[in-house]
């Protein structure tokens, strides 16, 4: 174990930043729900930690016109329990209640979640669905873009998550009885002039199905739903989760969706 690794906790993102930059090893901590567990098995490669908790830009929740903000230092439960959230996208606020435990929830943030590299995240589907941009300390990103390229690069720190506000807008997942995890989840979102659908499942990032959001166009209704709509390759067979089982989930979702929004 490396007894040398150094602890920090600035108060800005400038500061994370330099300290990153000087470092010779460092990682950035902000609920600790991955990075603990990497520390398990990687302490020794890690010379500095960055704690990311301090740093009031990180925080807040706002709505302003049709977007709402949520700072990249916001846990799950706060986000759950907002009341900006729930008044203007009480999707997100479900989404938020229906990660993992209540120990997950009050440590994980969203930052941490979107940042992760190691594990699917249910921000995923909602980060696709309502055209969210990721703000970084270095760029603003659209999360379609973020997800095809590949996510952040070094040092940059996610700042704030900016979401349309859908005027519907349902999350669904199946879960398995050991874990919260998705093992697909459906996300539609109806906007004045759009819907969306996107799909969390085995791949690492979301997707989104253009097919299937053009049919919702021309008639919001479960019945436009065909497998066709899918994009090829985007669900993997897993060993517990055959590729037909996931899209016999996507099509029980995605129709449960449309009638709870109907
Ligand atoms: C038991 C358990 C159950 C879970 N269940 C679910 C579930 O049902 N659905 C789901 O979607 N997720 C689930 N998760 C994942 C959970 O949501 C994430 O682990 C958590 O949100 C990560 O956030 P964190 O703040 O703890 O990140 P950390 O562990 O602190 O960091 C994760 C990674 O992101 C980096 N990072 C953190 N913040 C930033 C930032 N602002 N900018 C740039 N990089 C940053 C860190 O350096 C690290 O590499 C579960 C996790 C656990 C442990």
């Amino acid at each position: 174990m490396n007894i040398s690794s150094t602890f920090h906790s600035p108060e800005t993102t400038a500061d994370a930043e330099a300290i990153y930059r000087e470092s010779k090893r460092p990682i950035y901590l902000s609920g600790g729900q991955e990075v603990v567990l990497r520390l398990q098995h990687d302490l020794e490669h890690i010379s500095d930690l960055i704690d990311l908790s301090n740093i009031d830009e990180l925080h807040g929740v706002h709505a302003e016109g049709s977007t709402l903000s949520i700072g990249a230092g916001e846990n799950h439960a706060a986000i759950a329990g907002s009341a900006v959230v729930a008044h203007t996208a009480p999707v997100l606020s479900e989404l938020a209640s229906s990660i993992g435990d209540s120990q997950t929830r009050n440590r994980g943030t969203i930052g941490g979640a979107i940042a992760s590299k190691t594990r699917s995240s249910d921000w995923n589907a909602a980060l696709l669905a309502l055209d969210a941009v990721i703000h970084t300390t270095k760029t603003s990103h659209m999360a379609e873009g973020y997800f095809a390229n590949g996510g952040l690069t070094e040092g940059e720190l996610i700042t704030r998550i900016c979401f349309e506000i859908p005027s519907q807008g349902i999350y669904l997942k199946h879960t398995r009885a050991s874990s919260t995890d998705a093992v697909v989840g459906v996300l539609v979102s109806r906007f004045e002039k759009r819907c969306r659908v996107a799909i969390v499942g085995a791949q690492r990032v979301a997707f989104l199905c253009p097919a299937l959001e053009a049919a919702l166009g021309t008639r919001f209704h479960p019945n436009v739903y065909d497998h066709s709509h899918i994009p090829d390759n985007m669900l993997r067979e897993k060993p517990d989760a055959s590729l037909e089982y996931q899209l016999n989930l996507v099509e029980i979702l995605f129709k449960r969706a449309i009638h709870s929004c109907a």
